[in-house]
């Protein structure tokens, strides 16, 4: 048994028999992170998403030293004809339903035209929020899965989890989830650097907002204040720094948000879109936090770069191409 050093960040964990094997444990709660046991000819194995790296694209694979082989040994007894193609298991049902095929399957049927109309309110509110609407070719599909663990977005298709925050019960988790993986897909073809989650949530927020939750204002308060544990007034810890702490990372992001919108109105983040599609394009190479704070300063027609170092960011406007003065 393994003895890992990994952040449960909430969630449930999952109680063994004595039929399981439990591979790997937390190092400081001894929680179990990995699991298996017999099924048949084969096994099942269970573990933690973060064993396995944070990255949606796998260009993280921690752990894949062992876990690498340790799966291909537990599927030595299944029978693999490497000339066949991959067998693909892909939802049951999918429905073209305005502009976006619906995906779901037979389990998730009486969630997914719920799912649906809480996106056709969401989406108008990204579009005033963000004053665009997705980049080209984006959110064309929304399939619906068959968990609580949240979602994802490959651009393209946005995917939601039927029961994400105690949905249908409750609505702001599944609104500022639905914004969130949609806002993915507002960003591309160049995601902000640090902020590529960060700015995701709070469109979410911006969205519950407007939709008069009291719960977004209480999800941006509570991440301010657990930023500002580490970084009282937020200008003493570079957010691009190695090993900013998490809190700090996301707290000062919805702090420079707030503030920008305090500064420069409603609009502030319709501006920014406005200037990013038009300053960041396809073909550019990469979008680093200097090309990003100057695509700021162009929006809002202010040399924010002293602004950001104010917040100790460090960023220079001397090692980006982006020209400050476009006029
Ligand atoms: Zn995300």
């Amino acid at each position: 048994m393994r003895a890992l050093d990994l952040d449960h960040r909430g969630g449930t964990v999952f109680e063994f028999g004595d039929d399981w094997t439990v591979l790997a444990v937390d190092d400081r709660s001894e929680k179990p992170l990995l699991a298996m046991r017999r099924v048949g000819k084969g096994h099942i194995v269970i573990g933690a998403r973060g064993l396995f790296g944070q990255k949606p694209d796998a260009s993280d694979p921690i752990n894949n030293s062992w876990v690498g082989p340790l799966l291909t040994e537990l599927a030595e007894a299944k029978p693999i004809d490497p000339k066949k193609p991959h067998r693909r298991t892909w939802v049951e049902h999918a429905r073209e339903i305005g502009p976006l095929t619906l995906e779901y399957h037979d389990g998730t049927e009486p969630f997914a035209d719920a799912i649906y109309e809480v996106y056709t309110e969401v989406r108008p509110h990204l579009e005033v929020i963000t004053g665009c609407e997705p980049s080209p070719g984006m959110v064309k599909s929304l399939l619906v899965l068959p968990t609580g663990g949240g979602g994802f977005s490959s651009g393209a298709r946005i995917a939601i989890g039927a029961w994400w925050g105690n949905y249908p019960e409750k609505r702001y988790p599944m609104v500022e989830l639905i914004a969130h993986e949609a806002g993915h897909s507002w960003v591309l073809p160049h995601a902000e650097p640090l902020w590529n989650e960060p700015i995701a949530t709070y469109l979410g927020i911006q969205v519950g907002r407007r939709m008069g939750m009291a719960q977004a204002d209480e999800t941006l308060g509570r991440q301010i204040a657990k930023g500002r544990r580490h970084d009282p007034d937020y200008d003493a810890i570079d957010p691009l720094s190695e090993g900013a702490p998490r809190d700090v990372i996301w707290g000062k992001s919805y702090y420079v948000f707030e503030e920008l919108r305090r500064l420069y109105g409603e609009d502030f983040m319709a501006k920014y879109f406005a200037a990013k599609r038009r300053l960041i394009t396809k073909n550019r190479p990469s979008y680093s936090m200097d090309d990003c704070v100057a695509v700021w300063s162009v929006a809002l027609d202010t040399d924010l770069f002293p602004w950001f170092r104010s917040l100790a960011f460090d960023v220079d406007r001397d090692r980006t191409d982006i020209e400050l003065n476009q006029g």
